[in-house]
């Protein structure tokens, strides 16, 4: 069975719903994951706000105002009074639900319970369309397998027993509809998985279910194998490995998050990126197979600052590192790319509450010099089968632009340069001309 994820964009209006359905109507068998209409998590929190405020009044507006919205879409959505109806039942017990909490003592508890309504009310108007319009969808709720363990990490156990007696109760149908980003703690209290967790949510369960595939929607066409705002001619990657992903995702690219994927990662099921707009293009591939001898994708994160320390102390000492990275420990700041020479050592950094600290205890070590402004172009692709050439072609690529630093190396996934932000775009676009547009 496949993991399909929608997010609130894709659900977003009762139009976008029925596209939704038209996608997941197909005759196979799936779980479908949705998260809250677009718009609706942020109304929730913000309701949340004005109850920690006590202030109830602003707190009943705004949920009559979502109410009414709410009332709308049920009107464009649905075809008969009787859908219509029920569905408005439904969303007067919902909105009255909230309503009830702005009476009484507001918490966390009560919070995590307001969040979680939007998965709640989505999956419920897109479980009644599918009723209405003649098709065998049944919801399962979420909140009766979803559940974190006491380190608020999910319990795959407990969630791949749960939802087996969820799919079982729910009995032979084509879709089951369930929500994402919500949850139940170890002690049994409704809580999530984090704002943006439906991808989690869903890539969960495929480790749950061992689906065979996880499908993420979007509205773009996958990943692209550059920063589409700064470069000229980028193209959708067809296949990336998990690590190359999450190397694309910490630096900078607008990707799943790399956690979100994890349990796939270790499940080995593979999670396709999808575009509703465009159903048939072919998405990015993201899975345990490396392509062979293939460069795949840039990606650039800013706002790097880099430390250089230099002593004649560190030739042919032992320990030296150690000291230096205690520092970095010290100040709670973590270390993106590094490079060492026989009298130096050259880090960067991303966190710099702490730099003038840093750089004060550093000095004890040595000479210290700081380029701030600087910026990390990320190069991913496979070196594990001995891609020789790999580091030739994208320093080839940058033979014009002035290099701070390079790590290579490292992972068997990439090669990283540091540069100055003001090359960043000529760096993005010469990589791309280089790499993938000859
Ligand atoms: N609705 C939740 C949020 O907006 C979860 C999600 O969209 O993934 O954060
Ligand atoms: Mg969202």
């Amino acid at each position: 069975m496949k993991v399909l994820k929608f997010g609130g964009t894709s659900v977003g209006t009762p139009q976008r719903m029925k596209d939704v359905v038209k996608l997941i109507t197909d005759g196979e068998k799936k779980i479908v994951v949705l998260s809250a209409m677009s718009g609706t998590t942020n109304t929730l929190v913000e309701i949340s706000d004005y109850l920690y405020k006590k202030n109830q009044e602003g707190a009943q507006e705004i949920i009559n105002t979502l109410e009414n919205k709410y009332r709308k879409h049920v009107d464009e959505l649905y075809s008969t009074d009787e859908m219509k109806n029920k569905t408005k039942e439904f969303l007067k017990q919902e909105f009255d639900y909230l309503r009830s909490f702005t009476k009484g003592i507001f918490t966390m508890f009560e919070e995590k319970i307001i969040v979680g309504q939007g998965e709640i009310l989505s999956t419920n108007m897109v479980t009644n369309y599918l009723i209405e319009q003649g098709y065998n969808a049944a919801l399962i709720p979420a909140l009766e397998f979803m559940r974190t363990d006491k380190n608020a990490e999910p319990d795959l156990e407990y969630i791949k027993d749960k939802i087996k007696v969820q799919l079982e109760a729910a009995g032979e149908k084509d879709i089951y509809i369930t929500q994402g980003f919500i949850c139940r703690n170890a002690y049994g209290e409704i809580d999530n998985l984090q704002r943006g967790g439906s991808d989690y949510t869903a890539s969960l369960i495929g480790a749950a279910i061992n689906a065979s595939e996880i499908q993420i929607w979007t509205d773009i066409d996958g990943m692209h194998n550059n920063d589409p705002r700064f470069v000229d001619k980028t193209s959708p990657v067809g296949h990336l490995h998990f690590e190359e992903a999450a190397e694309l995702a910490y630096f900078g690219a607008k990707i799943l998050h790399p956690t979100c994927v994890q349990p796939a990662k270790f499940a080995g099921i593979p999670v396709k990126l999808l575009n509703t707009m465009d159903p048939t293009a072919a998405g990015t591939v993201i899975s345990n197979e490396t392509e062979k001898k293939k460069i795949k994708a840039v990606a650039a994160k800013d706002n790097i600052t880099a430390i250089r320390i230099t002593s004649s102390r560190m030739l042919l000492a032992y320990g030296f590192l150690r000291k230096v990275f205690e520092i970095f420990e010290s100040y709670k700041t973590s270390i993106d790319m590094i490079a060492t020479s026989e009298v130096g050592v050259s880090v960067s950094i991303d966190n710099t509450n702490n730099l003038n600290a840093i750089i004060d205890e550093l000095k004890k070590f040595g000479r210290v010099e700081v380029d701030r402004n600087m910026c990390i172009i990320c190069v991913v692709g496979d070196l594990e089968s001995q891609n020789v050439g790999f580091e030739s072609k994208a320093t080839e690529a940058l033979a014009n632009i002035p290099v701070r630093m390079i790590s290579y190396g490292g992972s068997n996934h990439n090669i990283s340069f540091l540069i100055n932000e003001e090359n960043k775009k000529d760096a993005l676009q010469a990589l791309s001309d280089h790499l993938f547009n000859n």
